[in-house]
Formats: C-alpha cells, structure tokens, sequence
C-alpha cells in the first residue's frame, strides 16, 4: 500500500535520514518496515525557522524504488523523408526535433553559431578582450541562450505532464533527477554543456541532422507557401519550418518586416541588472548569519506597481555571475547565470520595468520593430557610456536612488569590469523614475535590500522578445505562410527555457498532426 505525506521539517534535519524516517513513522503511525521517497522539496522562509516542506511517498511493503525510471520512449522509422527544417538549435529548437524523431519526422536543425564545446572559445573573446562575435556568443549557439545560463527550470505553465516530458529528456541526457523534486530546480551552466551534447548525440543517432555555422539568411515563399531556406552555406527545399530563432535574432525580424510577413510589436521589460553580496540575501531570507551548510544560496523575488506598471526582479541568480550577453559589436548587454553549485559570493538579479508602445513613442516610425530599435538604442547608449570594451556601466544602487555619481564601485562577479557611471541618466527619464521608486519599494520589502555595498549594473534589455510572430493557436502555423511554425521565445511564446522547451514539443506535435 502506498501513502502520501506532505510535512514540514526544520532545514537541519534534511540531510538525517535516521530522524527523517522516524518523523515519518511517528506522523503516520506506522511500524518499522516501510520504504519511502521525497518526491517534492521546497523551502519555507517565511518565519525565523526555516523549513523544508515536503511532499514524501512511502510505500508499506518497503518497495518504493528510488532509481528513476524515465519515461518510454520510441523512435519509429521515417515514414517520409520530407523532413522538418528547424532554425534554431536552442531549447526550443532541440525538443523539437526530439520530439518529432518520437514521431516518425526527420528534423534538420540549423544554427548560425556552432556546437557547445567551440562556443567557449568565443565567450572567452567576449570575457576577457571585449571581442563579441555576431555569430556565436551567449545568445547563439548550440543550446541558445539557455547553455551558459543559471539553468533555472521554472514555468508559469501548470501542465503538469508537459514540464515532467521535458524534465525527463534532461534526466535522460545527463541531468540529476533532483530537478523532478525541487519545486525550484536548476542545473548550472558547468553541467548544461555536456547534456546539450548528449542530446546531439540522440538526435544524430535517430537519423536527424544538425548543421552549425549555419545561419539563415533568406528563404523563398511560393503561393503563400514556405518552399526553401537559404543560409550562408546551402540552400535547403522545405514544406515546414520551424522558427526558433530566440529573442535576439534581430536580423530575422528584419528579414519578415522586409518580406512583408505580418510581425507584432510586443511589451517587453527593461532594465538594469543588480548584484549584492550573496550574504546579504542569505541574511535577509534565512534570518541567520552565515548560512547553514542545508540551505542552498537564497534567492528572491520582488515586485511592485509604479504608476499602476510593473517593476520586478527578473532571472535572479543566486551565487552566479554577472555575463556580456550581447549579440553584436557596439552594445552592452548584461544577464547571469550561475554553476550548479551557485558558489559565487554574489547574488545578482534582474531590476526590470514593463515598456510597451507608449515608451517606443519615438521608433514609431519602425511599426512593428518600433520595440526592437528602442532596446538596441537603449543598449548602444550604454556601450557608448564605457571605453569601446564590453566594460559595463555601473552606479551604486544608493546612487542610482539619490541620482549621484558614485565614488568607487563594490567588487562584481562581472569579469570584463565596471565603469563608473550615471544610470539614472543613461536610461530613459521614465524608465529611471521607475525603476528608482520600484527599488525603493523593494527595499522595503526586504530588509538590507537597500544596501551600499550593492550595484547597478547596465543593460538588462533581453527579457524576452521585442516582437511577437502570429501564429493559429491550433495549427501554430503563420495566419498569411504555410509551412511556416514561429516557436520559442523569439516568435513570442515563451519566456525560459522550459517554456520553450514546451513550445517547441507543442509545434511539433502540431506538425505532427498536420502531416497525419
Ligand atoms: C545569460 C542568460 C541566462 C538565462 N538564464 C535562464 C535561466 O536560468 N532559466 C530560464 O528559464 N531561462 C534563462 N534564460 C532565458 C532562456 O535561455 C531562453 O528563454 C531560452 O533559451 C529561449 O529558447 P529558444 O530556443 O526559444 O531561443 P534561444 O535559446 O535564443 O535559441 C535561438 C537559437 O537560434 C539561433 N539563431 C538565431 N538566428 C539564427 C539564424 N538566422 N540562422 C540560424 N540560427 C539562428 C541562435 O544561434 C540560437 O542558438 C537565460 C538567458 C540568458 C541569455
């Protein structure tokens, strides 16, 4: 027989297996034979002890295994060689063509940036001389944005089912299955690499193919019909395309408003990025200094209204780093990401505001792009406020409050450094003011938020996509082109990895169901 129990339990006590059974035994009633497994884990941090919660399952003849079983999985022949051309090898682009392989569709996948492993050598460019290759860097490439990220597993989406698919193709390939009992899972970009190759590896081994270095420049629209995509190598013949492109991919917004394929501007949220002493946070959430060895480095997360529009923390990174996420020459571009073990002493995160059409008033003139070019004005502003390097600028979170220079700026996890500078100024007047009232709400949320060894770090402008790409929301392909699915964030339907993840399984079982 088995039973569930859903308890609270002082964070000390995790790692005691002895006592963990006995508090089972004793909320249960049970006798000593029983075998059990934690199949859900959270934090509460809302009182001064802190406790884990847990949903546990415990099995009365002592038979719960604890090896996961993944999920059945199979790859049937190619019932056409037709296959299914995917631009894009980031998570939207990759459980795509996993999924379609479980389907009987051969995926090729092209991306402009190249494998997992040869990236590196680009983000070390980026890093260490300021040299940010168009083509490959922490946008693009193998596993898109989501390979050198904090790799935080989180959805807003609650089907259950959709999250465990992709959850389990990355237990599958190499993650630990810890991540299918955090409430708050994640994996570190130290691990991410080396299950982005394995999933390679499954979709190489399954009869799909994969072409780096491979960018799409152009493609070809026969009666209202995709028929072929042509990239700097080779052009490719195609009845269905999937565009999974990413947010960042400003040029193939560029190429669909020049064909005159309908595109939306989309709201979107801007900001600065803020990093403090991991310390700090652990204080404020944990109420106790240092942090005990069972609790993880503390995260948060914090909103408020300003002028009834929304400012939040965004993509907080605990124990992580601070990273050029540029994509081309000339702009600053911030984002973080952290290793598994999130064992920087810095906590950084994310200060965004929502901007819509009444903040891109003055690209109005760029119709549906009107949101891309206030972001790309945004960010070549802040290159123009550094040396010519990805050097990013910085102002004291105090200062940027009280509008002052700063003085010297606190150590940052940013490695190509900090120049001193006005933010308040740099950043539109009502993006500033925004952002300054929302900090100043913040800290009142949260205790020591509002510290002076804390900085501002500028730009935190690739939230999510500027432009969205309409598409059926049965069909998923574009109202005006068949044979053409946007996916994943850059078309405007996801917002993380998992979610585009999700969405590109979606699409292509949309596709799926198309061709049956
Ligand atoms: C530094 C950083 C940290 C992040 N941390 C997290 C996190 O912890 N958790 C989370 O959920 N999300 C995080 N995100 C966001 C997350 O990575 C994205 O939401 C997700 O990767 C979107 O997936 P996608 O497949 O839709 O697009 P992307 O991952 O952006 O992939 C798009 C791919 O398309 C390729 N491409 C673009 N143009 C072309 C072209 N013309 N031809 C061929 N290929 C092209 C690119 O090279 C890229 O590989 C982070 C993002 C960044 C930048």
């Amino acid at each position: 027989m088995a039973l569930t129990l859903d308890t609270k339990i002082p964070h000390q006590k995790i790692q005691d297996a002895l006592w963990l059974k006995a508090h089972i035994q004793d909320k249960l009633k049970l006798k000593e034979n029983f075998s059990y497994k934690i199949v859900r884990r959270n934090i509460d941090a809302r009182f001064i002890d802190v406790q884990y919660v847990l949903r546990i399952e415990v099995d009365l003849e002592n038979d719960i295994q604890n090896n996961y079983k993944p999920l059945e999985r199979i790859f049937p022949k190619f019932k056409s060689q037709n296959p299914v051309l995917i631009v894009g090898a980031g998570p939207c682009g990759y459980f795509a063509a996993l999924h379609l392989l479980t389907k009987g569709i051969r995926p090729i996948i092209i991306d402009r940036g190249k494998d997992v492993q040869s990236r590196r050598r680009d983000l070390r460019a980026i890093q260490q001389m300021g040299i940010v290759n168009p083509e490959s860097n922490y946008c693009f490439g193998e596993g898109g944005a989501g390979t050198y990220s904090d790799g935080k597993l989180y959805t807003r989406s609650n089907k259950r089912g959709d999250i465990m698919n992709v959850l389990d193709w990355l237990v599958v390939h190499g993650a630990t299955d810890e991540i299918l009992v955090d409430v708050h899972p994640h994996i570190g970009s130290n691990k991410l690499p080396a299950i982005l190759a394995r999933m390679r590896q499954t979709i190489l081994q399954h009869g799909g193919e994969i072409h780096f270095n491979t960018k799409m420049i152009d493609f070809k629209i026969v009666n209202q019909q995709i028929k072929s995509v042509q990239t700097n190598k080779e052009t490719f013949d195609v009845s269905h395309l999937i565009l999974a492109t990413g947010h960042s991919a400003r040029d193939i917004y560029l190429l669909l408003q020049n064909k005159g394929i309908l595109i939306e501007t989309k709201a979107f949220a801007i900001g600065l990025r803020i990093e403090h002493p991991q310390s700090i946070i652990d204080q404020a959430q944990y109420h106790c200094f240092p942090r005990p060895s069972t609790l993880p480095p503390a995260a948060y997360g914090l909103s408020a209204q300003v002028n009834e529009i929304g400012v939040f923390s965004f993509c907080m990174c605990p124990g992580g780093l601070i990273i050029p996420a540029a994509t081309a020459p000339g702009e600053i571009v911030v984002n973080g990401m952290s290793l598994s073990k999130r064992d920087s002493p810095f906590a950084n995160s994310g200060v965004v505001t929502s901007v819509d059409q009444l903040d891109f008033k003055p690209f109005e003139k760029d119709g549906p792009l009107q949101g891309m070019f206030f972001q790309s004005a945004i960010e070549q502003q802040m290159f123009g406020a550094g040396d010519g390097t990805q050097k990013a600028p910085a102002q004291k979170l105090l200062d940027f409050i009280a509008r002052k220079e700063s003085g010297t700026l606190p150590n940052s996890s940013y490695i190509p450094g900090l120049i001193n500078a006005r933010l308040d100024e740099l950043l539109p007047k009502t993006i500033s003011l925004r952002l300054r009232e929302g900090l100043g709400i913040f800290g009142k949320k949260m205790k020591t938020f509002l510290s002076d060894e804390a900085v501002l770090v500028g730009t935190e402008s690739r939230t999510s996509a500027p432009v969205k790409i309409p598409r059926d929301p049965e069909s998923c392909e574009h109202p005006q082109i068949k044979g053409l699915f946007p996916s994943g964030e850059g078309a405007g339907y996801a917002g993380g990895i998992l979610s585009a993840a999700m969405d590109g399984i979606r699409v292509a079982e949309a596709i799926y169901l198309l061709r049956s």
